[in-house]
């Protein structure tokens, strides 16, 4: 296998930790993009910038070929105050990359560099860096603004850190592997009154506590038993004194799914409920559905070989073939819709050990080991599947 040299992986690390004290957030990833840009275009790739506002994408093309291939990292950081203590800690107060998207732009860059200087492969290398990964959608704009019809890919491929894995491990899963995500606001009008005098008034709040108890059957009695899904009821507002009915009454609802068709029929019979309970309340129910993201789908085959590519250059024990479904959610659901591909994972370090604590905690960290393999995962993807003609 092609491997980093030494001076490309500390020269890579110092890019990670670069990063890592100037964090952006979503939709802000300007000094970021502007550095993937620039480091892109030194080594020769064509170089658009601007995708769905602060996305980059970087293009190579070698031989012949009329295959492609896309990897993608994400480049955004948290509204989150950092307490790592590192020596790179951040820059800016209240936001860090708590996440590791400072470590997946450095391994996607390494591999770049690397690719460029002495890559062996036939065909159009794709490489996406995308803002606003965290809720803001940023694949999404990226693909508003044509990304796979001005950079067709043949097959798409993320990879993300996860803390609690041991450090390197590559984990990969075929099939639904992270859940959708969506989210509802209910507004229930009734009609007020005084409490003495409830037959005058249309109780909007029996309303919201009788939805609220009907919606607990969904997941118990409408969804297969056998696949993993979510209704909560994270707000439930309505009333201010203990003798009079209120207006109305206020709901916040979020789902989760980890099957395209689970997800649809969940979201229909959450509507449903909630009209029909609210309708025998003589209530009028407006339901304010915001989609998410996307359950994110691996597809079977380039899995599978994205999965080979690993079985052939790394150790067995370095390898999770079928790691478990999360309920989590990544936007690379989106690209995944439109282009066959594999979301995969590289572990950050086991429980207890650097890299284990979780992403999204003040003191989460990138670990910097995984620069070297996660780079050379990338180099061998695009030197496999795009290999260049056999003599
Ligand atoms: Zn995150
Ligand atoms: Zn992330």
């Amino acid at each position: 296998m092609d491997r980093l040299s030494d001076a490309a992986v500390t020269e890579f690390i110092a890019v990670r930790r670069d990063i890592h004290r100037h964090p952006e957030l979503a939709f802000n990833e300007r000094r970021t993009a502007a550095l993937v840009a620039a480091q892109l275009a030194a080594w020769g790739y064509e170089v658009s910038t601007g995708l769905g506002g602060t996305g980059v994408v970087g293009q190579l093309k070698r031989g012949h070929s009329d295959r492609s291939i896309g990897l993608r990292a994400d480049m955004d950081a948290l509204p989150i105050a950092e307490a790592t203590g590192a020596a790179w800690t951040s820059c800016t107060h209240g936001v860090m990359h708590a996440c590791g998207h400072d470590g997946h732009t450095a391994m996607l860059l390494a591999a770049a560099q690397h690719l460029a200087k002495g890559g062996r492969f036939d065909g159009t290398l794709n490489l996406i860096f995308q803002p606003a990964e965290e809720g803001g959608g940023g694949a999404l704009k990226m693909m508003e603004d044509g990304l796979f019809e001005r950079f067709p890919c043949d097959a798409i491929f993320a990879m993300h850190n996860m803390p609690g894995a041991p450090q390197g491990q590559l984990t990969f899963r075929s099939g639904p592997t992270m859940a959708s995500s969506d989210y509802a606001t209910v507004i229930l009008q009734g009609k007020g009154g005084h409490g003495a005098l409830p037959h005058l008034a249309n109780d909007p709040l029996v309303a919201a506590a009788s939805i609220v108890m009907a919606l607990q059957t969904i997941v118990s009695r409408n969804v297969d038993p056998l696949q993993p899904a979510v209704v909560t009821v994270g707000a439930l507002q309505a009333g201010e004194a203990n003798n009079v009915v209120p207006d109305s009454a206020r709901l916040e609802i979020s789902l989760r799914a980890l099957d395209p068709q689970v997800r649809r029929d969940m979201e229909r019979r959450i509507k449903e409920v909630i009209r029909l309970q609210a309708e025998s309340f003589g209530v009028r129910a407006d339901i304010q559905w915001r989609p998410g993201y996307a359950v994110l789908v691996n597809d079977e085959q380039q899995t599978a070989r994205a999965l080979a590519v690993a079985q052939k250059h790394f150790p067995a024990d370095q390898i999770n073939p079928q790691g478990d479904r999360l309920t989590a959610s990544e936007d690379f659901a989106f690209m995944l819709e439109r282009v066959p591909g594999c979301y995969l994972f590289i572990g950050n370090g086991s429980d207890g050990e650097p890299g284990g604590c979780s992403v999204h905690n003040p003191a989460y960290d990138f670990n910097d080991l995984n620069i070297a393999p996660g780079a050379a995962y990338w180099v061998a993807l695009v030197q496999d599947l795009l290999s260049t003609p056999q003599p």
